[in-house]
């Protein structure tokens, strides 16, 4: 393989502005200090670190975070500094196939498909020792500014952070396992097991995952609360056993429908919102010695919390970042009985992405999950 070739990419250039660029296109971009700073990024230098490979990207996921960055330059403590980040390249749902190997790599070879874990933990602070890798402090991981995303045709990417998948799956769903595993970090946190109670809030990408994760655990009634019709429709038709729209009721009335299908009140409540009102509702829904994932990021500090509630039926919360030693457990999971590329309700190619993002914000009710196709 040459020593150096271009690459094809998607870079923000400010906020609610996408541009696509390979190497025949630089020229578009008038700015000459911006177009020095793209071509810089566009150009793929071999040979490859010996523990990375090589990887031709596919198909990429837009995430929540994504949208947030480029709507508003920041997404929970982390923002986009226009001076260190732009041009900034957003995406971290990636799957794609190996084209080549460094000279350490010895589990992987050209031609394998993978989906990638998207963060590189240090390996020596204090908590990856004790095996909380996601809490690294040092953790380098995609679109999390300034770390750059891989909406790009050609990605360097560590070996150990790309899981092989099967050939029977689709390049969609291997980019879904990236959202998938906090789904099932959610649901191990929780510890759903067989003939559980579950209670999803949110019927989102990431609370449509979590029902996927509660049937493929075994649990027996998996309700889900929405808005939005639409995303409760899909919800049923993936398997849930019921829904609530909680928009159409009084609080009032919305816990009583809870209540009434979960014969007194779930074991498990899993918040995939990240509202301040849902999240403390959340606390008062769960049954008696039950439990509370949060997973849904507010985007305030600090919210209200009904903490006589949590303490009287001695609830546990237990909030969750990102997700841990999972990939394995979620490809097997997906190839098994979970179909997480149907929770994709629009599919755009590169060139459209600007689109994909403008869709995502202005017909946010009825784009569940964005990805992008990288040819
Ligand atoms: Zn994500
Ligand atoms: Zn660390």
């Amino acid at each position: 393989m040459e020593e150096k070739f271009w690459n094809k990419g998607a870079f923000m250039t400010d906020l609610n502005t996408m541009i696509v660029a390979d190497e025949q296109h630089l020229d578009l971009i008038e700015d000459p200090v911006l177009r020095e700073s793209v071509r810089k990024k566009l150009e793929v230098k071999l040979p490859l670190h010996p523990d990375k490979v090589l990887l031709k990207i596919e198909c990429v996921g837009v995430c929540g975070s994504d949208v947030h960055y480029f709507h508003e330059g920041q997404c929970g403590t982390f923002f986009l500094d226009k001076k260190r980040d732009i041009p900034y390249m957003l995406g971290h749902e990636a799957a794609g196939t190996v084209v080549a190997v460094g000279a350490n790599v010895k589990d992987l070879k050209a031609g394998d498909r993978v989906c990638c874990e998207p963060g590189k933990a240090c390996g020596k602070c204090e908590m990856c020792r004790s095996g909380k890798y996601n809490l690294c402090r040092d953790v380098i991981f995609w679109a999390t500014p300034p770390v750059q995303g891989c909406y790009m045709r050609y990605v360097e990417f560590y070996a150990d952070l790309c899981f092989r998948i099967p050939d029977t799956m689709s390049i969609e769903a291997g980019a879904m396992i990236e959202p998938f595993a906090t789904a099932m970090f959610a649901v191990q946190t929780a510890e759903v097991k067989k003939g559980d109670t579950v209670f999803i809030m949110g019927s989102g990408c990431i609370g449509l995952m979590t029902l996927l994760a509660c049937r493929h655990k075994g649990a027996e009634k998996i309700i889900l609360c929405d808005l939005e019709d639409i995303r409760l429709e899909k919800a049923m038709e993936l398997g849930a056993t019921a829904v609530i729209n909680n928009g159409k009721c009084s609080e009032e009335e919305f816990y009583a429908e809870v209540r009434r299908l979960t014969d007194g009140g779930p074991r498990v409540v899993i918040e995939a919102i990240g509202n301040a009102v849902t999240i403390r509702q959340a606390g008062e829904l769960a049954g008696r010695g039950g439990v509370v994932v949060l997973l849904g990021m507010p985007p305030e500090d600090i919210i209200p919390f009904n903490i006589n509630a949590i303490m009287d039926n001695e609830v546990q919360v237990r909030p969750i970042f990102r997700y841990r030693y999972i990939f394995p457990e979620c490809i097997e999971a997906a190839a098994d009985d979970c179909p997480i590329e149907k929770v994709i309700s629009d599919l755009y190619d590169l060139d459209d992405i600007q689109t994909a993002f403008n869709d995502s914000i202005s017909r946010k009710n009825e784009v569940v999950k964005a990805a992008i196709r990288i040819d």
